[in-house]
């Protein structure tokens, strides 16, 4: 479909986040698209921060249980914030870690090799962290990575079927851990089906939900999901190195965690100082030491957008964006051969538009020159994120015009096809 500029100023006039993008630090003539890397500044995160410092400077210790945002109690209460973003009940969820201290936590809960059952399955397209995460949790166990963890391939480099997946379930499996959507092309996957498929043979089932947390709802408690990790960096806006979060269901509250530490303590009993752990009735049994609370403050101002925003609200406006680069893509760069991997369906595809060229490395940096934030993965990816509370409909229009211009004037033969540093 072609649109031209007056399409996109219809659709911010129509846009009822529209008023989110000023709450943001966003700098003038440039076009931040890689939301999903690193979210931006919201002033309320500023805020939420800058209040944990006063808390510090006026209270010192007492920062804990007095001030405006006590320390002792905020990864329960970034839990009870975060819970309606992914449909979890609020003890169900705890602010805490990485995503792969999360996942080591959770595989060391979780993963109990025993009999023939010993097995996890993974994808081949998942991100190293998890990888490494798993192939060294397998090996804790005594048992040889090669062999126990399962890879499910992709048949185009991009994609995954669940089909796949779920024919490689069986009697050997103990778990099974999947992104949501997949960093690279941006597939969302369906998570209620493979859940639904793996409990049905016993096999415990984990996400990954870095890619989709803050991005689109999820139903992870009616869809009886075992546990899952996330950080809040990306689509949640918390900064650079921001607290995690991780959510157990239900089901299995009141399990002794696998790495234990003194805030796994029921809160209660945590200054009581016994040699025996009471662990927390809670997700927040499966924290390890004291809470990162300047990295865990800004999420608080963070979650208070996309609460007043509403995530259904947010999933409808990503999903406009992303079709909107997407015809735009087709339209204007037929001839500078840009491939869309990721899948073109709205119940497919999660916050970003993924483009594979031969010479990505180079356009991305020529994007940078002209005021353009892109994400580069390597060997040929460009992520184009469209964050939805601050990148509106004329930004992306303008992004495809000047991603045009550089291919017509040939501006990315100026830079190296090689990658910098990072991405
Ligand atoms: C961003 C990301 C990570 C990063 O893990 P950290 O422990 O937070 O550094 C891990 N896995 C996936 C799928 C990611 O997208």
């Amino acid at each position: 479909m072609k649109h031209e500029r007056e399409d996109a100023k219809r659709l911010d006039e129509q846009d009822e986040l529209l008023s989110f993008k000023n709450e943001f630090y966003t700098t003038p003539h440039t076009y931040y698209m890689d939301g999903n890397s690193l979210g931006l500044l919201s002033k309320r995160s500023e805020q939420t921060l800058l209040t944990s410092l006063e808390d510090w400077k006026q209270h010192g210790i007492e920062g804990w249980t007095e001030g405006e945002q006590p320390w002792y109690y905020m990864s329960e209460k970034l839990g009870e914030m975060t819970a309606p973003l992914i449909g979890a009940q609020a003890h169900e969820v705890i602010n805490t870690g990485s995503i792969t201290t999360n996942l080591h936590q959770l595989l060391a809960t979780f993963y109990k090799p025993e009999g023939r059952r010993t097995k996890i399955i993974a994808d081949t397209l998942n991100f190293p962290s998890d990888i490494y995460a798993l192939k060294s949790q397998i090996e804790l166990q005594g048992l040889d990575a090669n062999e126990h963890l399962i890879q499910i391939k992709s048949s185009n480099g991009y994609t995954l079927s669940e089909d796949d997946i779920i024919s490689a379930m069986d009697e050997e499996t103990a778990l099974l851990l999947l992104p949501s959507v997949l960093y690279r092309s941006g597939q969302l996957l369906d998570i209620e089906k493979i859940t639904l498929n793996a409990h049905k043979r016993g096999i415990i089932v984990g996400f990954d939900l870095a890619h989709s947390i803050g991005a689109l709802p999820h139903q992870l408690h009616d869809w009886g999901v075992d546990f899952a990790v996330w950080c809040t960096y990306k689509y949640l806006n918390s900064g650079p190195g921001g607290t995690g979060g991780l959510y157990v269901h239900e089901k299995h509250l009141g399990q002794k965690p696998g790495l234990a530490g003194w805030f796994s303590s029921s809160k209660d009993k945590q200054f009581d100082m016994e040699h025996d752990l009471t662990p927390a009735e809670t997700a927040g049994a499966y924290q390890i030491g004291t809470p990162h609370i300047l990295s865990s403050a800004p999420l608080l101002g963070s979650l208070e957008i996309f609460k007043e925003a509403g995530i259904e609200s947010i999933r409808k406006k990503s999903l406009q964006l992303t079709q909107l680069l997407m015809d735009l893509v087709q339209s204007e760069l037929h001839e500078y051969g840009f491939r869309i991997t990721n899948p073109l369906e709205d119940h497919r595809r999660g916050g970003h538009v993924s483009l594979v060229h031969s010479e990505a490395a180079s356009i991305c940096k020529a994007l940078k020159q002209e005021g353009v934030v892109p994400d580069f993965r390597s060997p040929d990816v460009i992520r184009l994120a469209p964050a939805a509370l601050y990148v509106s409909f004329e930004d992306v229009y303008d992004v495809v015009m000047i991603l045009k211009e550089i291919m017509k004037d040939k501006k990315h033969k100026n830079f190296s096809n090689q990658r910098g540093t990072i991405a």
